[in-house]
């Protein structure tokens, strides 16, 4: 299996070559240069499998230059630390389940995909002799799930800049608590926005990207993609059996596109899924593309700070590669649309549109701030359950759209502690935190604070960044 990009240039990848590459060269996308697929019999052959297991097979799928072994011995260890089951599934009610991807150690989902980029990365970079010093810019659930899947890799370093003061008192001590000396967390004097900007900016320097090995891992990282494609066959196997509904719809609450951009190729790539249900918060460009057909992105004045904070983006950087599909694999397509983007501000699918919902199966819905307090509300009163706010806005529009007769699986993206404020001001409670939660709040914490200033950053990376041994 090779990688093409979204944009027609380059020459193919391999999917190792993908994880340390980031954007294709000609500032496209990687994609599979065929989507695999898995026929009914291979499907039902992986019912008795184990999450790791079944991750050794589909990442198997895409991950073809790596020896079947290395992938097993590598899956197994990124979802060591998870429960046994990984990735449980609870029902609560009017035929909707909910997928638990929030068992890893940073609560949220992203701990799915990183903790496997970081078993594959420190594996490429022994295989290629090389080191990477990944810089990025947080503004909660990314730093803190990159951070906890690279702690203690040897080829690896992790610079993470957060806006100082901005997080939340969880979100700082998930981070913050790490002692390891691959960790450099960096709390700059502005906003999120100043933090990204840094980023940009220490990227776009070329020259000083390849002496200190600069990479990033982060939202359209292909490795990320496909790791995530994983537990939607793991849900789609946990709620059939071989003679209930075989098709089921799932509800994805949604960001930057990755996460149903990974439910996409799997239903691509042959697995029964009758709806790919995306759901924004207030900031829905998404929601307003697959309604539309016009996509939109917003400034950064458009943006606004809500209580699902995950889900606060003004452009979705995995979009690209679904309008790839969407234009029949024509890249000349793909740059003639953000051509159109870049002069006018949005880009108009027009007579594709039904295509959305007819040929791909989407269908999307907005929630709000007291949308999600009432989902809360009404799943803890049905339930007993408490739910986090980004779930609450998949939860929320899985009831609007909900069929009769098809199951609805949701995708829980976090655990509700890391949202206390919010499940106070929705049911009046204080949440008791778990034994080991308690420790990382009251533990020391270890950042060093910048100004918002490109070469006081190059500095302190100059100085802390791993270099590779023999040169
Ligand atoms: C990142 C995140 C999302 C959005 O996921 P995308 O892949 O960006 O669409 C939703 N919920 C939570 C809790 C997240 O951390």
């Amino acid at each position: 299996m090779t990688y093409i990009s979204t944009r027609g240039g380059g020459e193919p990848l391999s999917y190792s070559e993908t994880l340390i590459e980031g954007l294709a060269r000609d500032g496209g996308l990687a994609v599979p240069a065929v989507m695999p697929t898995v026929d009914a019999a291979t499907l039902e052959g992986w019912r008795g499998l184990r999450y790791p297991e079944l991750a050794t097979e589909v990442l198997g799928l895409f991950a073809t230059d790596i020896p079947r072994d290395d992938l097993a011995r590598m899956t197994a260890d990124a979802y060591a630390a998870f429960p046994e089951e990984v990735v449980p599934l609870r029902s609560i009610g009017d035929g909707i389940t909910l997928v638990g991807l929030s068992e890893g150690p940073t609560l949220a989902f992203k701990d799915m995909a990183m903790q496997f980029l970081g078993q594959v990365l420190e594996y490429q970079l022994e295989r290629i002799d090389s080191v990477l010093n990944v810089l990025g810019a947080t503004s909660g659930d990314t730093g803190s799930a990159a951070e906890h899947a690279l702690r203690g890799k040897d080829r690896v370093a992790v610079f993470m800049l957060s806006p100082q003061g901005r997080m939340s008192a969880f979100q700082r001590a998930q981070m913050f608590s790490l002692d390891d000396a691959n960790v450099h967390n960096i709390a700059v004097d502005g906003v999120f926005d100043d933090c990204q900007t840094l980023v940009k900016q220490l990227a776009g320097d070329v020259a000083f990207k390849q002496d200190h090995r600069l990479g990033a891992v982060n939202s359209i990282n292909l490795a990320r993609i496909t790791a995530q494609v994983v537990y939607y066959f793991w849900a789609w196997l946990r709620a059939t059996d071989e003679s209930g509904p075989a098709e089921l719809s799932v509800t994805v609450p949604s960001g930057n596109f990755g996460n149903i951009l990974s439910g996409f190729y799997a239903k691509q790539m042959g697995l029964p899924l009758r709806r790919l249900v995306l759901a924004t918060n207030e900031n829905n460009v998404l929601d307003e593309f697959f309604r539309t057909g016009v996509y939109r992105p917003r400034g950064a004045a458009e943006t606004v700070a809500t209580s699902s904070p995950s889900m606060d983006i003004s452009r979705a950087s995995n979009l690209e590669r679904f309008i790839f599909e969407l234009f029949g694999r024509d890249a000349s397509r793909v740059v003639a649309a953000w051509r159109e983007l870049d002069e006018q501000g949005f880009f108009d699918i027009g007579d594709d549109l039904p295509r959305l919902r007819d040929e791909f199966g989407f269908e999307s819905g907005t929630s709000t701030h007291a949308d999600r307090l009432a989902t809360i509300r009404s799943v803890h009163e049905q339930t007993g359950e408490l739910v986090d706010p980004h779930t609450a806005d998949g939860i929320t529009v899985a009831r609007r759209v909900r069929e009769e007769g098809v199951p609805m699986l949701v995708l829980e993206t976090a655990k509700p502690q890391k949202f206390a404020e919010t499940i106070r001001e929705a049911l009046g409670i204080e949440l008791e935190y778990a034994p080991d939660v308690r420790a990382m709040l009251d533990a020391p914490q270890h950042v060093t604070e910048l100004p918002n200033d490109a070469d006081a950053l190059r500095a302190f990376i100059a100085e802390q960044a791993l270099s590779p041994r023999a040169e």
